[in-house]
């Protein structure tokens, strides 16, 4: 009885909910993302001259649209760490510790609970922390256009919408900039550790990362959806012309994962892998400025449905690419984390690593590992833990509907 309740209290919410007038400026989302990703702030290397630039541009930006500072200090919410020695590791006591911080706005409507709006602005400098899918990545500015000031700028329009929209949703909005997240999604994870309103307060969390590349036969991926039994149904009922894809897990490679460890349910947005994926040539160019227009109306519209569930119950799912994995050896591919096929599809492969030299292109689809089969990216990952640098092994893919057996060297 109680879902049914639920059910009829949900759709009479978005009969009420003034849907038409979410219009977000694709003229603004440009200019974010123009400053964000151009070479004064030098690829927003977490910690660098660059990234601290972005955090003061996005502060200005919360400020102007009226958002309350919610960091610990005014806007900011500084934080140190140590870097990892690779991408998937924990903190590496022997490195220099380094400094940076997450940009926090709030908006206030006098609510109990609170949704997080997040995504990471720093990016990876000048790709020298083993992140770059370049293969020479010295002295080149890796400006992150879609990875991620494409989601910046989501988080800066999204709260320029909810301010103004001269609507008192029944929760109060958190707006987010984390820091640290190419190195580990460390901000996010600072600030769940160090949070500036109860964990128990928030309702949900929306993270947006990479969500300048529409293209309708990518379409937009939606993490998380198995992390709160309202997320299907609603998604069910509100209505958009983007192609959407979902993934349950409310685990992966960006920061929703920090909140989802905290027993909150998350939506992660993503419009999808391309060739320029963590490369020096992910710039402004490619940029679908009126598809990510689209993207945040439709979040826009999602949040709306959420009124009558101000605080929406958390379920846990199965666990996917997680960042705890310790790796001793790399493929160098990019794996298609929306890839919903069997196997492990490459999106991207680095000139000069195994996998490469290997003879492994960009759509092959990994089917075995050594003796490992392989049917997901979290079996890939697993898989891939198990090998020692320097160590002689095959790899199974399909190319087309072509199987091939190919000589890897770790
Ligand atoms: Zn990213």
């Amino acid at each position: 009885m109680k879902k049914i309740q639920t059910w009829g209290a949900l759709i009479a919410c978005l009969l009420v909910a003034p849907v038409a007038n979410a219009q977000v400026s694709t003229k603004k989302i440009k200019k974010h993302i123009h400053y964000l990703a151009s070479d004064a702030l030098d690829g927003r290397g977490t910690g660098s001259a660059g990234c601290e630039k972005a955090a003061q541009y996005i502060a200005k930006q919360f400020k102007k649209i009226g958002l309350q500072p919610k960091g610990t200090d005014q806007y900011l919410h500084p934080f140190s760490f140590k870097k990892a020695k690779n991408p998937h590791g924990g903190e590496d006591m022997e490195s220099p510790e380094i400094h940076s911080q997450n940009v926090v706005g709030y908006l206030d409507n006098n609510s109990e609970f609170t949704i997080v709006i997040g995504a990471h602005y720093d990016h990876l400098g000048h790709g020298l922390d083993g992140n770059s899918l370049d293969a020479n990545p010295q002295g080149k500015i890796h400006n992150g256009a879609d990875d991620n000031a494409s989601g910046t700028a989501g988080v800066i329009e999204l709260a320029r919408h909810f301010v103004n929209n001269q609507k008192k949703e029944p929760f109060n909005f958190l707006f987010i900039c984390f820091s640290g997240e190419e190195l580990g999604l460390i901000g996010s994870k600072k600030f769940c550790e160090m949070p500036t309103i109860p964990l128990a307060k928030m309702s949900y969390m929306i993270n947006m990362d990479m969500i300048g590349r529409y293209r309708d036969e990518k379409g937009v991926m939606i993490h998380g959806v198995g992390t709160s039994p309202l997320w299907i149904p609603l998604l069910g009922v509100v209505k958009t012309d983007l192609k959407v894809k979902t993934d349950s897990s409310g685990t992966g490679p960006s920061d929703f994962t920090s909140f989802y460890l905290k027993n909150i349910p998350v939506l992660g947005f993503f419009t999808g892998q391309h060739s320029e994926y963590h490369k020096p040539t992910d710039d402004v160019e490619w940029i679908n400025y009126e598809g990510e227009k689209n993207v945040l109306e439709y979040i826009i519209k999602i949040v709306d449905g959420t009124c009558t569930f101000p605080k929406p119950e958390f379920t846990p799912t199965r666990q996917q690419s997680t960042t705890a994995r310790s790796f001793k050896v790399t493929l160098g591919v990019m794996p298609d984390y929306a890839f919903d096929g069997k196997g492990t599809r490459i999106d991207g492969v680095t000139q000069g690593k195994p996998a490469q030299k290997a003879g492994i292109i960009v759509g092959d689809i990994v089917i075995q590992l050594g003796e490992h089969k392989i049917d997901n990216v979290n079996q890939y990952m697993d898989a891939l833990g198990k090998f020692q640098k320097g160590q002689e092994s095959t790899v199974i893919i399909k190319r087309g509907t072509e199987e091939m057996i190919l000589k890897i060297v770790f």
